[in-house]
């Protein structure tokens, strides 16, 4: 088969689900190559802008390295530049600084806000529609504050600390919502009574969020009343101006910070294509996603246009349409080079999402299953890590659980900071020494003297090992401070008692008495005879010894402090381990804090590791692919 080049343009929602997909079907075949361009070297999770325009999440939180998506796929090659047209007689994708031989197109290029050319929206109003417009909302509101904070004249003073938003869209309920989260931060910094900031929903509708169940859109509301979110229903801005906005009954609103949400559009770049564009500039496309103009070009997510029913308005601009655009449109594409039937686009929306800060939220599954609050927002979390898995990225689906869970400030997430609370990890310092001072003690006995486990005899006291050694092998069991078996034990500790000291109780207790019968059989399994349990015996303390000299060190601190907890554990199962050491299970999580970063070696070594390991794994990101100019 001669190579066939597929090109996909755009690395957003629908074009890097469908590279991974792609790159997946085709690894065996060397046949096909994927290229593919977007302008940006990374891909922006744009569902999340709002909450970098309102300062919940660091900056680029949501900048997902194109390199790291895709390093590991060899077929896939990565270019960062801006796509201008495409040449349809050369079969050729023409971009700002080079050009891409194809057999196959598909344009994924989005979409953008739609002011409907309302004046003073793009002068003196602000958008969400990419990175750049989250960063410069984020500072205009930061700016604006400090500015109104200061002002003098009431008038003025109003108009800069009043935020609006236009449009009561899933982008406009959204961002509200999350600014308002970040209203207490914002006067606190700014030392002003936080009541002074106003928020303000205007929607051109009797009704807002009507993308929604009445039902769920009423809850929404009842929320952002209650948040003090001002809500302006039949409402219509008709011109922006530096603070005011022109309404459309003749008066005027003041606002310094006017959000144009209320519509989108096919990216302006559409029209360059030369393929036939139906309403707000969406490409027209077929059911199995090809253009109406040409077959090898196949067109998904906002920037296309599926008219399933006749009416010209299209598949909604969600993330659902652009995966099962991308879908239909890259299952065409494997049928057309493996000569299979073709398939049509087959819509599978299960409900929607809309939080209204980093706390609440409504949703709506399956058509069925209403969620508010918290459940609303845990699903919509869930929904985000299932895209993570759907494109096989390990990688970012921890990266988003540290952004959204355990990085986030002023406790704004889900679990309102609980689990995000940053401390100095200098203070577990003494509780590492500690844990594995305490390692290293008990081992002593173990490698010198009498006691000794690194002799030929049996120390581990499981009952089917002393059976096995009454042909000569001494019976071990005897050291009762470290290994007294549950059997024994039961059997001597008449008095087990309950205690922090063992002077307190008469005798110390056991966690567990005696094995649970599921560990009884794993370990009779592993450790069958005694020459398996003298080196294991012997095995366990030099991991004990490691342990202990690695927590001392910082050295792989979390490791260490896992292998300790695992240890312990196991012991208690074991039988052989009592309630007054358990301590050193919750010491040693508490040494997982990265205790080893502040006067140990991990402070050195697991940043090297991290990089040799990312570069070995994914390369070095850059900030251009496929550019001669870089190194
Ligand atoms: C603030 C906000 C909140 C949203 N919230 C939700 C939500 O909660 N739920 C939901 O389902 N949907 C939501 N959406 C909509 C959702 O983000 C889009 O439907 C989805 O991103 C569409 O995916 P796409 O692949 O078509 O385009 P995009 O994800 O926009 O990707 C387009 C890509 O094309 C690149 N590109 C554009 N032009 C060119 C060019 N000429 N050359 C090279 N590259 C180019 C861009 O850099 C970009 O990477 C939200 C959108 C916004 C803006």
């Amino acid at each position: 088969m001669a190579t066939k080049n597929i090109v996909v343009v755009g690395a957003g929602f629908a074009g890097v689900y469908a590279t991974k997909r792609l790159a997946k079907h085709f690894k065996r075949n060397a046949d096909v190559q994927i290229t593919l361009i977007d302008r940006h070297s990374y891909f922006t999770y744009l569902t999340e802008l709002h909450e970098i325009a309102a300062n919940r999440v660091e900056e680029d939180a949501i900048q997902y390295d194109l390199q790291r998506l895709f390093g590991r796929r060899k077929n896939v090659k990565l270019v960062t530049d801006t796509v201008t047209t495409i040449d349809r007689v050369n079969k050729q994708v023409v971009t700002a600084h080079g050009s891409y031989p194809y057999d196959y197109v598909m344009l994924g290029i989005g979409s953008e806000p739609n002011d409907f050319g309302t004046p003073g929206v793009k002068e003196h109003g602000f958008t969400l529609g990419n990175w750049e417009s989250a960063i410069r909302l984020k500072e205009h509101v930061k700016d604006v504050i400090r500015r109104g904070a200061t002002e003098h004249d009431p008038e003025l003073r109003k108009a800069l600390l009043s935020i609006a938003v236009v449009g009561s869209g899933f982008t406009g309920t959204e961002t509200i919502g999350e600014l308002r989260d970040w209203r207490d931060e914002l006067a606190k910094e700014n030392k002003i009574d936080p009541e002074e900031i106003t928020f303000n929903l205007i929607e051109m509708a009797p009704t807002i969020m009507n993308m929604l169940d009445r039902k769920d859109a009423d809850k929404a509301e009842r929320y952002m009343q209650k948040r003090g979110i001002n809500i302006m229903k039949s409402t219509g801005v008709v011109g922006v101006h530096d603070t005011y906005v022109d309404l459309k009954d003749g008066s005027t609103f003041p606002t310094a910070t006017l959000i144009w949400t209320a519509g989108v559009k096919a990216t302006d770049q559409a029209a360059q294509f030369g393929l036939q564009q139906g309403r707000a500039g969406r490409i027209l496309v077929n059911k199995q996603m090809e253009s109406q103009d040409d077959p090898d070009i196949y067109v998904v997510g906002d920037v296309s246009l599926v008219d399933e029913d006749g009416t010209g308005k299209g598949q909604p601009q969600i993330v659902q349409g652009a995966e099962a655009t991308a879908q239909a449109a890259l299952s065409n594409i494997e049928a057309k080079i493996e000569n299979k039937p073709s398939v049509e686009f087959k819509p599978n929306y299960s409900g929607f999402m809309v939080s209204l800060g980093s706390r609440y939220g409504v949703a709506n599954l399956m058509g069925w299953m209403h969620l508010s609050g918290f459940f609303a927002m845990l699903m919509k979390h869930l929904v985000n890590m299932l895209y993570f898995c759907q494109i096989y990225s390990g990688y970012y689906l921890f990266q988003y659980f540290m952004h959204e869970f355990f990085r986030t400030k002023n406790d704004r997430n889900l679990m309102r900071g609980h689990i995000s609370r940053q401390g100095n990890v200098l203070w577990t310092i003494p509780a590492r020494l500690f844990l594995g001072a305490m390692w290293l003690v008990d081992c002593w006995g173990k490698i010198q003297g009498s006691g000794s486990w690194f002799t030929d005899k049996l120390r581990l006291p499981f009952a089917w090992l002393q059976t096995a050694a009454t042909s000569g092998a001494s019976a071990a069991g005897a050291d009762a401070t470290t290994a007294a078996s549950g059997a024994e034990a039961t059997k001597t500790a008449t008095k087990a008692v309950f205690s922090l000291s063992y002077e307190y109780g008469n005798d110390p207790m056991p966690v567990f008495s005696q094995m649970p019968k599921w560990m009884y059989d794993i370990t009779k399994t592993l450790i069958p005879n005694q020459d398996v349990a003298l080196f294991m015996q012997k095995t366990m303390t030099i991991i004990e010894i490691l342990v202990g000299l690695a927590l001392i060190a910082g050295l792989f601190t979390w490791l260490s402090s896992a292998a300790t907890v695992a240890l312990i554990a196991t012991f208690c199962l074991s039988g052989m381990f009592y309630w007054v050491n358990i301590w050193m299970i919750p010491m040693a999580i508490a040494c997982m804090n990265g205790s080893g970063r502040a006067f140990g070696l991990d402070k050195w070594v697991v940043p090297y590791l991290q990089k040799t390991f990312g570069k070995w794994r994914y390369g070095t990101p850059k900030s251009l692919y496929g550019s001669d100019v870089v190194k």
